[in-house]
């Protein structure tokens, strides 16, 4: 017995042994997105998918691959806060009309391998149709399909008429479609029940008008505050977490105050809710890159002129009072609203985020260790550190100097410790 008993030890220690994999990074430049600051030449231990060592001084063991950065910068895996990875628009009608959420959902692989190529190794998606985010997101995780590692809210919850209706047609237009829309404390409640129960990781719902959509105003609110505290308290005994669509400043200021983890765009954002986020530390998601594609574009698909006026009175004031946000020290998390312009290309937005008040510094810490913290998984991403997924990205060149080589220079690409790109 005890003979045999050494035995399957010994078979056990070696298949172990044989399966653990350890990888050593040198980086040239590493960042340090909880201090803030850059360090040279380090070296990252990774043992199977975690990080086990990081610093000036580590031994890199004699059985590690070893992967030369020590040309480069290495960043922690990005993260996007705001991403609607299962789709993009092709065509207003042809959108609409000839496609169902089977196309949707065939497509959806593709969006997601173009972030993760980006250097985004953690998305959270904030608003899909049937249900095929959490399918995506699934996959993903089982090893099936290649993207990022995916946080989901199901169906966007609007009211009834609302950004998350369809709008615009004749009341004899029918969709046959699961959708997202509930009225009233009881009908919120039960969405995000259902929302839960078919596993969002988080919910999303409109606290006002938008900008894509057909109905009036971007910036009523469209729910009444005991909607949105209904939301949120619900939500909360799930033990998840609530991001609010949210354009206009009352609708903003209500949202915030129901007790919202993120404000999503935040358009109009006046002082009272600079006031109110800082209070209540609520995170900031602004896309302020998207303007500039939805206006060169958006004509070109069909999108009716309605829509891309709401959008020229929103973008301008949009990046104006990001920028108060960010000198009022709101706390700002990294999200462009990917599906609106071309998945891939979420760096994008690094660059008006530092013309409009963030550092070079502040705008990483923005999609990396903010975003995670925002998200609820700083405890494993955000940052190249000890116990932390390995989610590693490198570049050329120096982002400090030059934020945009994070979008043009991007050369590698580590998530869960499988690499995913290297040049
Ligand atoms: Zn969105």
């Amino acid at each position: 017995m005890k003979n045999f008993l050494c035995v399957l030890l010994s078979i056990i220690c070696t298949y172990a042994f044989a399966q653990e994999k350890i990888t050593a990074i040198k980086a040239g430049k590493l960042f340090d997105s909880e201090k803030g600051i850059f360090f040279d030449n380090q070296v990252i231990l990774i043992k199977d998918n975690l990080i086990t060592e990081v610093g000036g001084n580590v031994r890199i063991p004699a059985n590690a691959q070893v992967i030369d950065l020590s040309k480069k910068t290495v960043l922690p895996g990005l993260i996007d806060c705001h991403t609607h990875i299962t789709f993009q628009p092709e065509n207003y009608m042809e959108d609409l009309f000839r496609k169902s959420p089977i196309d949707v959902a065939i497509t959806a692989h593709i969006y997601a391998k173009r972030t993760l190529q980006a250097g985004f190794t953690t998305c959270r998606d904030v608003g899909a149709s049937e249900y095929i985010d959490i399918a995506l997101r699934n996959a993903i995780n089982s090893g099936k399909v290649e993207g990022p590692r995916l946080y989901v809210a199901g169906f966007f919850i609007g009211a009834t008429g609302s950004h998350g209706d369809l709008t615009g047609f004749s009341p004899y237009v029918h969709f046959q479609q699961e959708s997202g829309v509930a009225d009233g404390v009881d009908g919120v409640r039960k969405m995000v029940r259902k929302n839960i129960k078919y596993g969002a990781d988080l919910i999303k719902f409109g606290a006002t008008a938008g900008v894509l959509t057909e109905e009036e105003s971007v910036g009523a609110p469209q729910y009444s505050q005991e909607e949105m505290n209904a939301i949120v308290e619900e939500a909360k005994l799930w033990g998840k977490k609530v991001a609010a669509h949210a354009h206009g400043a009352e609708g903003i200021n209500m949202a915030v105050k129901a007790g919202v983890s993120s404000i999503e765009h935040g358009s109009f954002l006046n002082d009272e809710g600079i006031r109110l986020m800082k209070e209540k530390g609520t995170y900031l998601v602004a896309d302020i890159y998207n303007d500039d594609y939805i206006l060169s574009e958006y004509s070109k698909m069909g999108v009716p002129q309605k829509i891309i006026d709401k959008e020229k009175l929103v973008g301008r004031v949009q990046r104006e009072n990001f920028q108060k946000a960010v000198k009022a020290g709101v706390k700002v998390a990294y999200g462009t609203d990917s599906g609106v312009y071309p998945h891939g290309d979420n760096a994008k937005q690094f660059f008006y985020m530092v013309k409009y008040g963030l550092t070079p510094i502040q705008a990483i810490q923005a999609a990396t260790i903010n975003a995670a913290d925002l998200i609820g998984i700083k405890d494993k991403a955000g940052s190249i550190a000890v116990g932390k997924w390995a989610d590693i990205i490198a570049i050329d060149g120096d982002p400090q100097q030059d934020v945009t080589v994070i979008e043009k220079k991007l050369t590698f690409v580590m998530k869960d410790g499988k690499v995913y790109r290297n040049q």
